[in-house]
């Protein structure tokens, strides 16, 4: 059988050989802990399984939805952004309901991109980015993002030409997989280059309500003509534990939105109707806070186990400010993925190669904080125990 190109020229999958490793690991009876994957072991909380149960009942919701999303659902979002970034918008026309965050950002490429049109993506990154700008047909210019530069990209090395052709710049703070965050500094200079370079922002917010020691990330649409020059990925899978349940948003410019909207409606046909009505339960519950107060202490702990570890076995990392990874370098005399395999064949603990997030991810390593303390514990036990680390 003959494939498309897109689908021939996807890159190979990283994690097969780890899976393989991970499948024999378990058949010689190894205790395997993973920590690879970010996916919040947690139940979503109670307070929105409930609303999803009443939902679920009622005949209103078995029915399409409407295309543009239940306006209950972006209201929601828009009240949301008020009260938390004190940012006004516009439910109609600022507000767009997603299927998760990640079928956005997959298909946003294909809103903007024409063939021999560039999209500028961080490296390492959310590998989303760059496939979605692959199946659109477009280049992707990879922007490094250096521990030197706190894992921000660097504007000004962008070659002229290459900004020219660019049309959209992908950035994601709290960032996966690095944990780097940016301010709201950073967020203008953001748009002063996509003003300057006519380019769309889209900023991809998943971490955004995953901070700690009293930090709170701002969003890429406080900054001033954000909203007329790109729009922020949301997401209820992290902050909700709601990974599952596929139900996120994207937020700002309308003239972007409306796009992705009359692309959307000729592919998908929207969210479960009970899903969107416990989506506006998660923001809106009165115990949303509480919830969230709660999850930032857990991960908090746990990043503190890991971060004292990591120190304990010789190496300097900063505890990261926001995100539930910690990021770190690969001993010297490994690859990422050598180190990735070397650990689990010694250990039975999986954690991610840096190199699958991209060419300047090679080096590093990151570990998902999404299993209870305890494992986590056993988990950095073992790693201490064989590995002492040199730079
Ligand atoms: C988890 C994650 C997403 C996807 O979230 P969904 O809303 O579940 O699709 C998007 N971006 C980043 C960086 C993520 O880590």
């Amino acid at each position: 059988m003959k494939k498309a190109g897109r689908i021939e020229k996807l890159p190979p999958y990283l994690f097969a050989e780890i899976d393989k490793k991970i499948r024999e690991a378990l058949d010689k009876g190894v205790d395997v802990i993973k920590l690879g994957i970010g996916d919040p072991d947690r139940p979503t909380p109670g307070y929105i399984v409930e609303r999803m149960q009443e939902e679920v009942t009622l005949p209103r919701n078995h029915s399409y939805p409407p295309d543009e999303g239940l306006m209950e659902f972006r209201e929601a979002v828009s009240r949301y952004y008020k009260r938390r970034f004190g940012v006004e918008l516009d439910p109609q026309k600022e507000v767009l309901p997603l299927i998760g965050s990640k079928e956005g950002i997959a298909h946003i490429s294909a809103c903007f991109i024409d063939p021999g049109d560039v999209n500028l993506v961080p490296d390492p990154g959310y590998p989303v980015y760059g496939i979605g700008t692959l199946f659109a047909g477009g280049e992707t210019y990879r922007m490094p993002l250096l521990e030197g530069n706190g894992y921000l990209p660097d504007f000004s090395i962008i070659p002229e030409e290459t900004a020219r052709r660019a049309r959209l710049m992908f950035l994601n703070y709290p960032n996966n997989p690095t944990g780097a965050v940016a301010g709201i500094d950073f967020f203008e200079k953001a748009v002063e280059f996509a003003k300057k370079h006519d380019v769309v922002v889209c900023h991809d917010s998943a971490y955004l309500e995953i901070s700690f020691n009293g930090y709170r990330p701002v969003s890429f649409l406080e900054a001033p003509g954000a909203r007329e020059c790109g729009i922020e990925f949301g997401s209820l899978s992290k902050p909700f534990n709601m990974t599952g349940w596929r139900v996120g948003y994207a937020v700002g410019s309308a003239e972007v939105l409306e796009a992705l909207y009359r692309y959307k409606t000729n592919i998908d046909s929207g969210n479960f109707k009970a899903v969107q009505f416990a989506g506006v339960e998660a923001l809106d519950n009165p115990k949303a806070q509480e919830h969230i107060e709660s999850m930032q202490l857990v991960y908090q702990e746990r990043r503190d186990v890991v971060v004292q570890a990591l120190k304990e076995a010789g190496w300097t990392v900063t505890a990261p400010k926001a995100s539930f990874y910690v990021w770190a370098p690969v001993p010297q005399g490994y690859t990422s993925k050598d180190f990735v395999s070397y650990l689990l064949e010694k250990t039975g603990v999986v954690v991610t190669p840096g190199s699958g997030f991209g060419e300047y991810g090679e080096g590093y390593f990151r570990i998902a904080l999404t299993v209870e303390v305890d494992r986590l514990k056993e988990a950095m036990d073992r790693i201490k125990g064989a590995v002492r680390y040199k730079g």
